[in-house]
């Protein structure tokens, strides 16, 4: 198979249609058999229900070629069970677990040629989603769905080692207590635009946002979580009283890898922001499928600014877990069985 003829190394994050997605209707209170499609666009009804109501869900997984040649993708079974859950929070018909996972398989089988190679840092991003189409106009949940796969080579996130970035405690919230931040729906993504282009324009390049309830508790970013590392080493990852952050694939793969193999102290607790003040974190990353690990050098809060492990370098244990985490992705290093799967 001729791979096509594209700079892989240069690509950026953006959108470039491939030879098929994959497509699958739900109608009369069943999922239709589903399968390929060459068809890049999606007519619906100016009525249909994510129009109106925003019923919709997302998911993000990466597959690309290892050392040895085969086209593997990671974890895939916890996407279907995190779009699963979405679906049944928004009251959309969950798309079966297994069906997902040889949906994902299907559709990079049939664009192989899109898959780059070893060694450009580049990858087959895969992106499921899943929209109302029916029609509704009183507000109620639509009765007929489209399951949808599209695939789209994306480049390295990174060209070079992760370069620390400086990030802000937006002003705005991202999810409520009791709401919807645990789950990947494109509706926690609407309300945080106006943020996200906000600590752009200010030179951050990303929000950090506290707890809506009390704003003293440390969450996550706008697209990923957030760990640190305290001076004792150990790795402190934050956690929700009112399970408001998105549970990251990425994320509770970091710390099997930091607690059973590089044989690190891991606490998943609250973190009060007040401990980032008082400098007791030496290092900080956020971490998500795109860029595995983005070593955070400084977070500023309005005019006080913090620095974590400064804009010079990433650190040592952001770095080792980075390492660690895409060497099990790309074979380099035995990860935990079933980690990493073969599609071809
Ligand atoms: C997708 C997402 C992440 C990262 O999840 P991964 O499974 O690691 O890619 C983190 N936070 C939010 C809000 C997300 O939508």
């Amino acid at each position: 198979m001729e791979k096509k003829d594209l700079d892989w190394g240069s690509l950026g994050f953006s959108y470039m249609p491939t030879s098929y997605s994959y497509v699958c209707n739900w109608r009369d209170g069943a999922w239709e058999e589903g399968g390929l499609t060459a068809d890049h666009s999606v007519t619906i009804s100016e009525c249909a229900g994510i129009l109106h109501y925003c019923q919709e869900c997302f998911e993000g997984l990466k597959a690309y070629t290892t050392e040895s040649g085969d086209i593997v993708c990671f974890r895939p079974d916890l996407n279907a069970d995190r779009m699963y859950e979405t679906a049944e929070r928004l009251c959309m018909p969950p798309f079966p677990k297994d069906k997902f996972v040889e949906a994902v398989k299907e559709v990079v089988k049939a664009n192989l040629e899109w898959v780059p190679p070893f060694g450009s840092g580049a990858t087959l991003y895969i992106r499921p989603v899943m929209f109302a189409t029916g029609v509704v106009i009183g507000v109620k949940p639509a009765t007929e769905y489209q399951f949808r796969i599209l695939v789209t080579p994306v480049g390295p996130y990174y060209k070079g080692g992760a370069v620390p970035i400086s990030i802000c405690v937006s002003p705005f919230d991202r999810a409520a207590p009791r709401g919807t931040g645990n789950i990947k729906a494109g509706l926690n993504y609407a309300m945080s635009l106006q943020a996200n282009v906000e600590a752009h324009a200010n030179g951050f390049a990303e929000n950090l946002y506290l707890d809506s309830q009390s704003r003293t508790y440390v969450e996550e970013a706008g697209g990923a979580n957030i760990i640190f590392v305290n001076k004792e080493g150990t790795l402190v990852v934050p956690q929700s009283h009112t399970d408001s952050i998105l549970p990251s694939i990425t994320r509770r793969s970091l710390v099997v890898v930091a607690r059973d193999i590089l044989g690190m102290n891991v606490e998943e607790r609250p973190v009060k922001f007040a401990e980032v003040e008082a400098g007791d974190f030496v290092e900080a990353g956020l971490c998500g499928t795109a860029a595995v690990i983005s070593p955070v050098g400084k977070i500023t809060n309005g005019d006080e600014v913090i620095e974590i492990s400064g804009m010079e370098a990433a650190g040592p244990v952001m770095t080792k877990l980075r390492n660690t985490l895409t060497g099990i992705q790309s074979g380099e290093i035995e990860g935990p069985e079933g980690w990493v799967v073969k599609i071809a």
